[in-house]
């Protein structure tokens, strides 16, 4: 009775409003959003229209850097560069919330294509990224199993990597340990404004007042802020995966050649990635791909041939112009911010992204300059 007397009372000091904030998506950039307001003390609803964590943010690889990170803009490496100096922290508090292990690992990043070492030098200086250069027998000596004929490869040693499917499970679970209420299968379908701003999402079920909304919804993000009046260019890019049931050690790094990738996970898994496909929200895989991946992997690592091809699996990247994100809010809609088109990198620029916002939203200083990130900038 008291407390239910407890929450009548603080409802009624939020006005009408159920919740302070209601995140509409629950991939990684809305499980983090959600869990930040939390943090700072708000209410908070998460609302997905399927399963938390279920699509981009379980599909992807966790390499914690942009392939080639040298061909990003500024903009993109910026936020990478603020996330891989604190996903170790993270990684280590969601285990302590969760009890699970997302396997934060520095791998380092080994790219067999070094006809850029003019303009990654450059990017690594500007950036105070270490950046070996490695002849022969140095890459004979870091990965003996690759079968490779370069005389020399580009190594970037400080690039970790965390697995996707432990991480979204591990931010699920640290949801639950702050009390955040989560919905699942419930999509929003509408934003309703009244005289410039936000006051409630719509859902088939119900409709939950509220004054700020963050819009976090991956690659499904262009329709729903549409319908809200913002025009964002967001498109779902497919990527699909296969994963090898192989034994530890077999590679030891990350490597990197002609667009195609390597993981090793820490129990002997290695992944294979990925394709880029523009064929709408269309997950399926194809047999075209697989035998694309699975020829690449065994060229890479002739050992793999012995192992079984464990799963292949798809997701919609959230695809961007320049893979540059939509961080901030529209002018004339107040209470309504958005976070998506994080692209081939949501991983690790996710991180990054959600602080951005969240100084946005508190009106604090940010970590970063956010103009490349609004709705009106160049990308
Ligand atoms: C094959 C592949 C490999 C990748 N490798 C890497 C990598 O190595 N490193 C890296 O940094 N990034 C990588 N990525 C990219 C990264 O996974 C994505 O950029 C990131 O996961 C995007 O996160 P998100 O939360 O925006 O989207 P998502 O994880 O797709 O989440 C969006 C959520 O919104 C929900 N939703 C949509 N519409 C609504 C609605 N109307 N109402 C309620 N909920 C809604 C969806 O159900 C979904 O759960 C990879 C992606 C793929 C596919």
């Amino acid at each position: 009775m008291q407390f239910l007397l407890l929450s009548l009372l603080a409802t009624a000091l939020r006005g009408n409003s159920l919740y302070d904030c209601v995140v509409v998506g629950g991939g990684l950039i809305g499980m983090l959003s959600a869990r930040q307001m939390k943090l700072e003390g708000r209410s908070v609803l998460l609302l997905d229209q399927g399963s938390l964590g279920a699509e981009s943010s379980w599909a992807g690889g966790g390499i914690l850097s942009p392939l080639y990170p040298w061909r990003y803009a500024d903009a993109v490496s910026r936020l990478a560069a603020y996330s891989a100096s604190h996903y170790h922290s993270l990684a280590q508090t969601l285990m302590q919330e969760s009890g699970i292990d997302p396997e934060w690992t520095q791998s380092g990043l080994l790219m067999l294509d070094s006809d850029e070492k003019t303009q990654a030098q450059a990017w690594a200086q500007q950036f105070a990224v270490e950046l070996q250069i490695l002849e022969r027998k140095s890459i004979e000596a870091l990965e003996p199993a690759l079968a490779t004929q370069t005389n020399e490869a580009l190594f970037l040693p400080s690039v970790a990597q965390l697995r996707n499917p432990r991480l979204v499970k591990a931010l699920k679970a640290s949801l639950q340990y702050h009390q955040i209420d989560v919905s699942e299968h419930e999509a929003a379908n509408t934003i309703e404004q009244k005289n410039g701003r936000v006051v409630a999402v719509n859902t088939a079920r119900r409709r939950i007042p509220t004054e700020t909304v963050i819009i976090t919804a991956g690659a499904w993000s262009a329709a729903l802020l549409a319908q809200a009046g913002i025009q964002v260019e967001v498109e779902p890019v497919r990527g699909q995966m296969l994963i090898y049931k192989a034994v530890p050690e077999l590679i030891r790094h990350i490597i990197l050649d002609q667009g195609h990738y390597l993981i090793p996970r820490r129990d002997g898994r290695i992944l294979i990635g990925s394709t880029l496909e523009y064929v709408g929200y269309d997950k399926s895989t194809t047999e075209q791909a697989r035998q694309q991946l699975s020829t690449r992997a065994v060229e890479l690592l002739p050992a793999l041939v012995q192992y079984q091809i464990e799963k292949h699996w798809s997701g919609l990247r959230p695809g961007s112009p320049s893979g540059i994100p939509y961080i901030g809010c529209h002018a004339d809609t107040e209470g309504l911010y958005f976070n998506c088109g994080h692209f081939r990198y949501g991983v690790i620029l996710g991180l990054a992204s959600v602080q951005l916002l969240h100084e946005l939203i508190h009106g604090r200083k940010p970590i970063l300059d956010p103009a490349p990130y609004a709705l009106n900038a160049t990308r």
